[in-house]
């Protein structure tokens, strides 16, 4: 049976990266239909404010322009998330802090971990290795405006309006690759008896059977959970936070706008605050096993200095997990649908992102080829999920902090995955190689270790280097200073430089 009616329940973020990933891929071939459903009644969850530079590739291969992304979705550029008070307030001499950066480390030459090592630790290690930290600390953009749309002379991502990032999607997706958009409430599922979906019953268009369904409804899982009841594969022993609060707090014209996600840890989890041009949108994130509700909400005023009038918090549980398996029979499930962790590294809509475009790339033509394609999709996706779980706990596991219960027991090895003790142990010996990550479905790797390792203060058994390397690694890292410098005195700040992209635009690509 050939393909020829594609259905996406949910018009989130989720729903229309994917509409957009399979309507570009499928839009020339008439035989293929693609629709898109979403709720008039239920709405987008409306955080996820948060990405990382892939998403750049992504919006330049829809063909949507960056300054009209800018103009309308109160964009900012992102280029690190900035952690403080991840450590203990007593253990180093340097400030509470580290970035990890979008411009990977040592760009100029040779690893200069071992260097850092040798020179004392005393700069912050995203400092010694990066020309960029000090780009982000003086509130600089990553490029110019002559810079062409989606190139940077330093590397970043961006923070947006989720709500309007989904309406940019939706009209691309409509207008360019010719996805139909049905509002309405899928009511029912039915299915026939070898357990495959066969059609959606709405409240709007009444049945509508399609060939192939893709599940976009958020928490909902509408039709991988309530419907095929795939098993959820529960995460809350190794990553503890599963509540946040969140609230947008307004902002003036003039104030200055981080070109980083603040990241501050507190008792029991940490609080996201991002800047878009006209708000800030704020999430206090909490172990409810380790704070109440009311302590959190009393954190989270003061975290506000006070300055909480008119504004309301919104408590959004977070069940931590993904499902066991992600694409079953005729429906592939993506975004909140598929599972959730946390917001810490801003994995959701990169996993999202990933997998519409793994699954655009690889769309079955008959319903002989889905069997291979499943296994394989699901191989890929189980391995990309358990690397990101590795990588959020790291943030918490390797923390010298032990001044409440929440670090205590984010410590304790029964809550460590085996593969992240085992690169662990291996990294106590020799500081990450490239060889450590043999898969390309790492989507955190090499370069984002390095940062939080180090970031973190992570000791290593410092290698033996030879003349030759400490030679040229004092001359890359004098490099990186000169550099950064240069780039200090030259990129434009911030907020001035959307200014002027929303005034005049970027050069297309
Ligand atoms: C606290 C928090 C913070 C986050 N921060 C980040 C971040 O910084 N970075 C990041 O990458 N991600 C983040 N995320 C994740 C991010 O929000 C999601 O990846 C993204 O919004 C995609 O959501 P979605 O489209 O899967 O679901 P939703 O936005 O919930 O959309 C679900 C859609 O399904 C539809 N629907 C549901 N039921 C039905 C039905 N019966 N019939 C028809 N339609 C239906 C709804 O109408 C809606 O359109 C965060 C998530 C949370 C909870």
């Amino acid at each position: 049976m050939t393909i020829k009616r594609v259905v996406i329940v949910g018009g989130g973020t989720a729903g229309w990266l994917a509409a957009n990933h399979l309507g570009k891929q499928l839009h020339n071939n008439e035989q293929v239909s693609v629709t898109l459903i979403e709720s008039p009644d239920i709405p987008p969850i409306g955080v996820g404010e948060g990405t990382v530079p892939n998403i750049r590739k992504t919006l330049a291969s829809f063909g949507i322009s960056e300054t009209e992304f800018f103009r309308r979705c109160e964009a900012t550029f992102k280029q690190s998330i900035k952690f403080i008070n991840w450590m203990d307030k007593d253990s180093s001499t340097k400030e509470n802090y580290f970035h990890h950066l979008f411009d990977v480390p040592s760009k100029y030459g040779e690893d200069l971990t071992a260097q850092w090592f040798k020179e004392g630790q005393e700069k912050h290690y995203a400092d010694f290795v990066s020309a960029q930290h000090s780009a982000c600390e003086q509130a600089k953009a990553p490029k110019f405006i002559t810079t062409p749309e989606y190139q940077g002379d330093l590397g970043y991502a961006y923070h947006l309006n989720a709500a309007k990032f989904a309406e940019l999607l939706a009209e691309n997706a409509t207008e360019k690759f010719g996805v139909e958009h049905l509002k309405a409430n899928v009511k029912q599922v039915e299915l026939n008896d070898d357990g495959e979906i066969t059609s959606l019953i709405t409240d709007a268009y009444g049945e509508q059977a399609y060939d192939f369904y893709v599940d976009c409804s958020g928490f909902e899982s509408l039709l991988i959970d309530k419907t095929l009841n795939v098993p959820f594969v529960d995460k809350s022993k190794e990553l503890l936070v599963n509540t946040a609060l969140v609230v947008q707090v307004p902002t003036k014209e003039t104030d200055e706008i981080p070109p980083y996600t603040l990241a501050t840890a507190h008792q029991a989890g940490w609080i996201w605050d991002i800047a878009l041009t006209n708000r800030r949108g704020v999430g206090f994130v909490y172990s409810n096993n380790h704070m109440s509700d009311e302590e959190a909400t009393a954190k989270l005023d003061r975290y506000l200095d006070g300055n909480k009038e008119g504004l309301s918090y919104r408590k959004l549980p977070m069940k931590v997990g993904h499902r066991e398996k992600f694409w079953h029979k005729n429906c592939v499930v993506l975004g909140l649908a598929q599972g959730f962790l946390e917001p810490l590294e801003a994995s959701s809509i990169l996993l999202t992102d990933f997998a519409a475009n793994f699954l655009g790339d690889r769309f079955p033509e008959s319903k002989a080829d889905m069997a291979g394609l499943e296994k394989r999709f699901n191989h890929v996706m189980g391995y990309a999920w358990d690397r990101v779980v590795d990588f959020v706990k790291l943030h918490y596991c390797i923390s010298d902090r032990t001044d409440s219960q929440f670090w205590l027991d984010n410590k304790k090895p029964e809550t460590i995955p085996e593969t992240l003790k085992e690169r662990l142990a291996l990294w106590q010996q020799f500081t990450p190689q490239k060889e450590d990550f043999f898969s390309k479905f790492e989507v955190f790797d090499y370069d984002n270790y390095l940062y939080l390792l180090y970031g973190m203060d992570f000791n290593t058994k410092l290698a033996v280097k030879d003349a030759n390397y400490q030679h040229n690694a004092k001359q890359h890292a004098q490099n990186i200073v000169d550099v950064s410098e240069q780039l200090n005195n030259a990129l434009p700040n911030h907020r001035e430089l959307i200014n002027k992209i929303k005034q005049y635009g970027m050069q297309p690509l």
